[in-house]
């Protein structure tokens, strides 16, 4: 048996990520908008059928872009979960929004759908929902309510890129969409990201934004006989080299998600019988939700339950970390008045969540050791959860 320490996470190399690497750099052009960049575009927007996509240096970035786009002003108001990524907010915060939180579903930790309308007012901009884990937040309504209300929808698919709701591609379904290459995600280049625009009368703007608020991708296509500054903007633009390696796991798109399949697979095999006694919870996909395998979270009886068996792994050399602190109780949180009660589902789950090792090469004997030291633990004390 393998007894080696576990880590939450490891960075996958599909296989050709250096051959293209060193491709891009014999192409003599290595800054921005080569071979490499293109290659990414046309996959990303065939196989998630995008209306376009723009390379940029990271989700946090994209966010920076659509928040641009929906032409917030200061005042303004976005919906969003507070169970969520600190970017997801900042985006908007840093452009004088104000972030309105919405609780999450018991089910998916997803933006509870129902709670939106109500959180609705004249300063309402945009609603981005975040499709956690890799599962579809409910997007026919999100939809339908901003449609009514003429508001963008964004959609934070950081976690969601080669997942689908009712078949459509996460990213493709709100006027536009980002997506993450964080090392951490399921395909990576060490920090990256892509504003996906299913707008089309959105793309000369974002171009313009991404490229220090000048109209130099209209000179390149002979639009304008000279690139000058035209709009806000800023470096956004992610480097060739950077999309040489991406492109490498774009390619391995299916065999990934496969992989990542058998890891998820596996955990619910190995730890069902706990989930049957009432000991924890594992990850609900609803129907219409065909996810990308992003992470295996378990639910646990309370949040004592969870830090003690988070410190048990570690002890055990496993490495299972919590998720997200609720922004709406964090500093900036409170700054805007929100207050601990609030949230009662946002703050319930996110005390109780635990996230188990998950990586495309973890072994069925780590995961097993896993679930043995998990099964070890719980079986110790009373701590099953209320029928
Ligand atoms: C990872 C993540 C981000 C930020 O992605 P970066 O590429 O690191 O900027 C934003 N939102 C969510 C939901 C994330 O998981």
């Amino acid at each position: 048996m393998d007894e080696t320490s576990i880590p939450f996470n490891k960075p996958y190399v599909a296989g050709k990520e250096l051959y293209y690497i060193a491709q891009s750099i014999s192409f003599g052009n290595i800054s921005a908008d080569g071979r490499f960049t293109k290659a990414c575009n046309e996959l990303l927007c065939e196989r998630f059928n995008l209306g376009s996509s723009l390379m940029v240096t990271s989700c946090t970035s994209a966010l920076e872009m659509a928040a641009i786009l929906c032409d917030v002003e200061p005042g303004d108001e976005v919906i969003l979960p507070s169970y969520t990524f600190v970017s997801t907010a900042n985006a908007f915060v840093r452009a004088g929004v104000k972030p309105v939180f919405v609780d999450v579903r018991p089910d998916t930790l997803n933006m509870d759908e129902t709670q939106i309308e109500n959180a609705i007012t004249s300063r309402t901009k945009a609603i981005v929902p975040v499709h956690y884990a890799g599962v579809a937040c409910e997007m026919d309504t999100i939809t339908e309510i901003a449609d009514r209300h003429g508001i963008y929808v964004v959609e934070d698919a950081a976690q969601g890129m080669h997942a689908y709701y009712k078949g459509r591609a996460l990213g493709s379904i709100g006027h536009m969409g980002t997506y993450s290459y964080h090392e951490t995600k399921n395909y990576v280049c060490g920090e990256g990201g892509t504003l996906t625009i299913n707008h089309p009368e959105l793309t000369t703007r974002a171009e313009i934004i991404r490229d220090k608020g000048t109209n130099r991708q209209q000179f390149f296509r002979g639009a304008v006989d000279k690139y000058t500054w035209v709009d806000v903007g800023s470096s956004y633009v992610l480097s060739e080299l950077s999309c040489a390696f991406l492109y490498a796991q774009l390619e391995a798109l299916d065999e990934i998600r496969a992989l990542r399949k058998q890891v998820f697979d596996n955990y619910r095999d190995l730890l069902g019988g706990l989930e049957k006694e009432g000991f924890l919870q594992m990850p609900v996909i609803p129907d219409e939700c065909d996810t990308n395998y992003h992470m295996f979270y378990i639910l646990l009886k309370d949040q004592e339950t969870r830090d003690s068996l988070m410190q048990y792994l570690r002890e055990h050399d496993i490495n299972a970390v919590f998720h997200y602190i609720p922004l709406h109780t964090s500093p900036m949180g409170r700054s805007f008045g929100y207050r601990e009660g609030q949230l009662p589902v946002t703050e319930d789950l996110s005390g109780r969540l635990l996230r188990l090792p998950f990586f495309n090469e973890i072994s069925f004997s780590q995961q097993e050791r896993i679930s043995d030291w998990i099964n070890s633990f719980l079986a110790q004390r009373t701590y099953r959860m209320a029928a």
